[in-house]
């Protein structure tokens, strides 16, 4: 695990500044979720802290490690999307362990390491299937392990939930926050979802407009937002 510090982050698309000067450090091992409305910016922070992104402005550090101009694959980092983007023709095992075949990794490790988020994530009975064959949250499962066998000190969450229904839903926050546990690595979750934010959150970082509205516990936000948007935001589930 590793820590997590954007300094004065500033990122314009052509002439429209949508991130607009961030500051947010997020603890070794910690479980921080980003929450605002469509279009505040939360995809566009986390595909910088992936690499997918170059700010205008900031720094970015991971760790000791100051990361702006590393390419994705040596920041540490793993990504997991909202759409799974399995590929459909390949089983369980070659989807989750294809990002290390094409980095070169020996067969023997990639086999072994993918047995091991299988088996963690309940998909060892399933590693022969294609991903037709497998439901909603058992594809998702996949694209977490894709994302595991890399190792990764951050995992970084886009909105990963927001294809599955209601219930299953609430039973991958717990898995989601079982596994950020046990693997002891540092979580970055984006999510617009309040309730999401509350209920996984070690601490929440709320944006609005391309800026930070306030950081703090659920329970902070909760007693204490420092105004009426970030209480609205917050109190009021969608
Ligand atoms: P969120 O994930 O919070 O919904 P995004 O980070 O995706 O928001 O987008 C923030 C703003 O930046 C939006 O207004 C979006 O339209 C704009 N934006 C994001 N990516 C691009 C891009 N590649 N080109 C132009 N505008 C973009
Ligand atoms: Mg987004």
């Amino acid at each position: 695990m590793a820590s997590v510090t954007l300094s004065g982050i500033e990122k314009s698309f052509a002439n429209t500044q949508v991130i607009r000067g961030v500051d947010i450090a997020i603890g070794d091992g910690e479980f921080a979720v980003f929450v605002g409305p469509s279009g505040c910016g939360k995809s566009t922070l986390l595909r910088m802290l992936a690499g997918l992104d170059a700010p205008d402005a900031g720094q970015i550090r991971i760790g000791d490690k100051v990361v702006n101009g590393l390419p994705p694959k040596e920041r540490g980092v793993s990504m997991v999307f909202q759409t799974y983007a399995l590929y459909p023709h390949m089983t369980v095992q070659d989807n989750m362990g294809f990002g290390l075949m094409i980095a070169g990794t020996p067969p023997g490790t990639i086999a072994s390491k993918v047995a091991g988020a299988a088996k963690m994530l309940g998909l060892d009975k399933m590693l022969d299937r294609l991903p037709r064959q497998l439901s909603g949250g058992q594809r998702q499962r996949v694209a977490m392990g894709r994302a595991m066998v890399r190792d990764p000190q951050v995992f970084l969450f886009d909105e990963p939930l927001s294809n599955l229904d209601a219930k299953l839903r609430v039973q991958m926050r717990t898995e989601i926050r079982a596994l950020h546990q046990r693997l002891k690595t540092t979580s970055v979750y984006v999510t617009h979802d309040q309730i999401e934010a509350m209920t996984m959150a070690d601490r929440i970082i709320v944006l609005r407009d391309g800026k930070v509205e306030q950081i703090g516990t659920p329970a902070e936000l909760y007693d204490r937002p420092c105004n009426s948007f970030v209480a609205t935001f917050i109190g009021s589930p969608a």
